[in-house]
């Protein structure tokens, strides 16, 4: 899953007027009362949650999210059963009906085995010099294979109008560079299962256990390679770092042997004279240390890539053995999620906009639109007063930052504009074919943005999404139909749950323009820095005490949070609480309220805020997000927020030294 981000909303002050006084939205069973509201809030809010939702079997993290994304699922699940059973299907019915059709084809599937793979495979194994090679590198790229490191089209970074040619590290199977670099037992172990899972993908597909044995040992020397050329996360988060442009020839001087010309062409390319490298030190001794790898060492890579990207379309060995590795080692799921299910995640992926575009026909009105619209704008007043009175910032700095917060573009729903799918042929008999085909047009529309002017309608989530996102370059927030509902919000509910809820997701994404990252772009979405440089020391002086926050935090045995990795959500967090407690006040002017459940509105709205974040997970999952998510885990988010809120302690009347005082609060925005 990409990235998430999260959202905020409000709702619209006519709503809480015509709704007053329901029971409150908060769920009282969620919480463990026996708990000390200022020693744990999360433990509070959510510890009777936790203990009476064990993971299912089928997740390695399951959280009040993952119940709505369920329930988002269950809505698409009818409408692809009810586009299946349709005997003559034609336009939008057809594609989805037929591609969720050819998912649940198991028995299909069973009887052609390794059979839908041999004309790729065949491919790989005519390749002989570094011409096939390379050629081969970009057809796989277009199916949707991520192989050596990705190549695409990007917005330009300092002229987000313009669409630009960009390269960045990649290619890798596991989830982090550190993975194949770092000593410690952990790491040396997961290594080992990873070479027994290649030698064992390798049997399945036809390798005696000698040759596979060798084959396991190429790949997992030649993605170390490619991890060492690879940039940190945390520095893949600085956009000053990953801008160098450089001329189209910066590759061939790097790396003569490759025949980037021929790649780029055979990639879909249009004409480009310069190039975003992200990470242009990745490619020195890039040359003689994957250019001199043998053929038959390339081929076990890309073989493995391709077998790993195909698996769960294959038969049922091939799936049973890629989930054994991936999910029930690395993840500790401890078994699949039923098949109904990952087909309709398939079916979201290659075909997001032909779904979404049923879906919001089911879950979502103009009427909603209209609710969710008007409470960003309550939101970005609130931020507008907020920023108007930092103690910290000068004026000229502010000003530029009222600008920025009043261009921010915002999106509810669903994109304006719908993916073009008409060159994609879906068969109700080849599901491997349907999401080859689906990826390489989605993927051949991408590249040939290059030299075009930017389209800042674009969206990277689809509607039934439970998330949403802050672009950079878009200066746009943008809130898919998926997370408008609850537990994140509810037009005919308690206002200050809400606040509590989507408030918090869309105060966080508007701080996300304000972010570590963000901050770094202006208002037009160019990377320019706008502030005084005593500002700006302000501001990096106020987020390195959130990073040293959450690098406190320990999410599993020794395994701390990487403050800096997670540092620009956390900020968000911080300042889009802030922000939506802020606009819930202004609301509570007009329409007061007094207690509900015994809670008074600002209890209701932390309830609200921390009941969003109440999750369970096992200890292999907290790991991997530990050293790849940039979000915080749900606990740490609920409690790393609070602490450092003044308003949480006074509605809690929580006095120092409870744990929920933090003695050197956080405060950015
Ligand atoms: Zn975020």
């Amino acid at each position: 899953m990409h990235t998430r981000i999260f959202l905020f909303c409000l709702i619209p002050l006519a709503a809480f007027a015509q709704t007053r006084a329901p029971a409150s939205s908060i769920d009282k069973s969620a919480m463990n009362t026996a708990v000390d509201p200022c020693t744990d809030f999360y433990q509070y809010a959510c510890g009777n949650w936790t203990a009476s939702h064990p993971l299912p079997a089928d997740r390695s993290r399951y959280g009040r999210f993952n119940e709505l994304q369920e329930h988002n699922e269950h809505t698409l699940l009818d409408i692809l059963q009810g586009a299946e059973a349709k005997s003559n299907r034609t336009g939008l019915d057809q594609m989805i009906g037929d591609f969720y059709a050819s998912c649940m084809d198991t028995a299909t599937l069973a009887k052609k085995g390794l059979a839908p793979l041999k004309p790729e495979l065949d491919r790989i194994a005519a390749m002989k010099d570094m011409a096939g090679i390379a050629a081969e590198a970009a057809h796989l790229q277009r199916i949707g294979v991520g192989v050596l490191f990705n190549f695409g089209a990007q917005p330009d970074p300092k002229d987000s109008n313009r669409t630009i040619a960009g390269f960045v590290p990649g290619g890798l199977s596991l989830p982090d560079r550190d993975y194949y670099l770092k000593t410690d037992p952990k790491s040396v172990e997961t290594r080992q299962h990873y070479v027994q899972h290649l030698k064992n993908t390798f049997q399945l597909a036809g390798d005696n256990p000698g040759a596979a044995s060798i084959k396991a040992a190429m790949v997992l020397d030649f993605e170390t390679i490619l991890a060492k050329h690879s940039l940190d996360r945390v520095s893949m988060r600085d956009p000053n770092k990953t801008y160098n442009m450089e001329p189209r020839s910066f590759l061939a001087e790097k790396w003569a042997g490759f025949p980037w010309d021929a790649y780029f062409k055979a990639a879909g390319a249009p004409a480009f004279e310069t190039l975003n490298v992200a990470y242009p030190d990745g490619l020195n001794n890039l040359e003689t240390e994957l250019g001199t790898q043998p053929v038959d060492t390339w081929q076990a890579y890309f073989t493995y890539r391709l077998l790993h990207s195909a698996a769960n379309m294959l038969a049922q060995p091939f799936e049973d053995e890629d989930f054994d590795f991936w999910q029930r080692y690395l993840t500790g799921a401890k078994e699949p999620r039923p098949r109904n299910m990952r087909c309709v995640a398939a079916t979201d992926v290659a075909l997001g906009d032909l779904l979404g575009q049923k879906y919001i026909q089911l879950a979502f009105g103009a009427d909603a639109k209209a609710q969710i619209t008007t409470l960003v704008e309550g939101l970005e007043r609130a931020m507008g007063d907020d920023i108007n009175t930092l103690p910290w910032m000068t004026d000229a700095t502010k000003a530029a930052a009222i600008v920025k917060l009043k261009a921010i573009t915002n999106n509810v729903g669903y994109p304006k504009k719908w993916r073009d799918y008409s060159k994609v042929t879906i068969a109700a008999d080849d599901y491997l074919g349907n999401v080859e085909r689906a990826a390489e047009v989605m993927t051949g529309q991408r590249i040939e943005k290059i030299g075009h002017p930017t389209d800042k309608t674009e969206w990277t989530m689809t509607p039934p999404t439970v998330n949403a996102f802050y672009s950079p370059q878009n200066n746009s927030i943008n809130f898919p139909a998926g997370i408008l509902q609850p537990p994140f919000f509810d037009p005919r509910r308690d206002m200050a749950v809400n606040y509590g809820g989507i408030g918090a997701v869309i105060g966080h994404e508007m701080t996300h323009g304000f972010d570590d990252q963000g901050r770094k772009f202006d208002a037009a979405g160019n990377l320019r820095d706008w502030w005084t440089p005593q500002d700006g020391a302000e501001f990096e002086k106020r987020v390195s005490c959130v990073a040293d926050e959450y690098s406190g935090f320990t999410t599993v045995d020794d395994v701390k949070l990487n403050g800096r990795l997670t540092l620009g959500e956390n900020t968000a967090d911080n300042g889009g609480l802030r922000i939506s407690y802020l606009a819930m006040e202004d609301a509570l002017k007009l329409n007061p309220s007094g207690k509900i459940d015994g809670f008074t509105p600002e209890q209701r709205f932390f309830l609200g805020f921390a009941q969003v974040w109440c999750e369970n997970v096992t200890p292999q999952a907290a790991r991997n997000l530990a050293a790849t998510n940039p979000h915080s885990p749900g606990r740490f988010r609920a409690n790393g927020t609070l602490q450092n809120m003044p308003e949480f302690q006074n509605a809690f009347a929580c006095k120092p030294p409870a744990p929920m005082v933090r003695p050197n609060a956080c405060r950015v925005w």
